[in-house]
């Protein structure tokens, strides 16, 4: 079968042509020893938009992620993190493998959690107990749906985070999306974090690419995890090009997707069978459920087998809009579910 509408995630863009002809044109060199200009060009971007003093390119945001944490911890240190945390659910227990670490999940809201709830899981102070190091938010969080932070949760939990000696990292793989959809400049959200995680492979459009940022020092250090990580690389220009290229032409048009996910959410609320709130969409992600009786398996199977694909994640279906989706795709979309929906309904005689 050929899927005509991709609405897995905004991971399988594919880069345009006019990012591939700006990508075939990059000056490149040895980026291990600092002498790729344009990946030394792209941190340079980002220390500015981000306004943090040093960023390291690096290959995906779950290494960027892992990097952060084993620079931030030491083995039996214990990190402050939502349950529907990326880096809890998609890194593999890197947490545990690579960093030795214990994760104190908080049961949050729309993926985000208050100083009070972050304070409760605090660890006194104690030769029994593991040490506290850090806190951890995601940007829009993505499981949540897309879930953009408010500047005063996220204020007070650097408050918090200060008054402890504890570190915040903030996993912004879409932070490009909040700053859209939010209005809200990159680097007003980043001050409020020690370091940032920054994806160019979702809805930017890059075919790889990720970038840690930070201080002078923590970035120093992480440049040496880098290479045991095995995420030091060469000409890397290439791809850092693509970034450059998505910075400058893919951020004000995230917009598009946001307007794509609210008009399908839209549309899908009035389809019998699906359970939705369209309120709850904030960015480009779309959760929606089967009403009880109709089986989502079966729903997201019969919508791949009419070339619409959507995600299933445990038990909930997930659409995710980005540049590789047009409005027409969406109203074709909303079409296919409901002609699913009507049969399914009819199958399990439900009027
Ligand atoms: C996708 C994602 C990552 C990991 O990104 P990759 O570049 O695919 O490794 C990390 N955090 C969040 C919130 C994500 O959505």
């Amino acid at each position: 079968m050929t899927i005509k509408i991709d609405l897995y995630s905004d991971t399988i863009t594919q880069p345009s042509s006019q990012m591939r002809m700006f990508m075939s044109n990059a000056q490149v060199g040895d980026e291990q020893k600092g002498e790729d200009p344009t990946v030394n060009e792209l941190e340079k971007r980002v220390v500015a938009l981000l306004n943090k003093p040093a960023a390291l390119f690096l290959p995906s945001a779950t290494m960027a992620n892992q990097i952060a944490l084993k620079t931030h911890s030491n083995p039996g240190d214990e990190i402050i993190a939502e349950f529907n945390s990326h880096v809890l659910h998609y890194e593999v227990g890197g947490p545990a493998f690579h960093s030795g670490v214990m994760v104190h999940g908080i049961n949050g809201t729309r993926g985000c959690f208050t100083s009070e709830q972050a304070k409760a899981a605090i660890r006194p102070k104690s030769v029994y107990m593991p040490n506290t190091r850090l806190i951890w938010v995601e940007n829009t969080n993505n499981l949540a749906g897309g879930t953009i932070w408010t500047l005063e949760d996220l204020s007070d939990i650097s408050d918090l985070a200060k008054e402890h000696g504890l570190a915040v990292h903030m996993d912004g793989a879409r932070l490009l999306n909040a700053v859209v959809a939010s209005g809200i400049p990159a680097h007003v959200f980043t001050a409020h974090a020690d370091t940032v995680t920054l994806c160019f492979s979702k809805g930017l459009g890059c075919p790889a690419g990720a970038m840690l940022a930070g201080s002078a020092e923590f970035i120093a250090r992480a440049r040496k995890y880098k290479h045991l990580f095995g995420g030091a690389m060469r000409q890397t220009g290439m791809i850092a090009s693509s970034a450059l290229f998505a910075l400058e032409h893919n951020i004000n048009r995230l917009e598009q997707d946001h307007h794509n996910a609210r008009r399908l959410a839209n549309g899908l609320a009035y389809i019998p069978g699906l359970v939705i709130n369209p309120d709850a969409v904030e960015t480009n992600i779309v959760f929606f459920e089967c009403q009880p009786g109709l089986d989502e398996a079966k729903f997201y199977e019969r919508c791949l087998e009419k070339g619409l694909r959507f995600s299933h994640l445990y038990r909930r279906l997930r659409a995710v809009t980005h540049l590789d989706v047009t409005q027409t795709d969406i109203d074709h979309a909303i079409g296919i579910a409901k002609e699913v929906c009507e049969e399914m309904r009819a199958a399990a005689g439900i009027a």
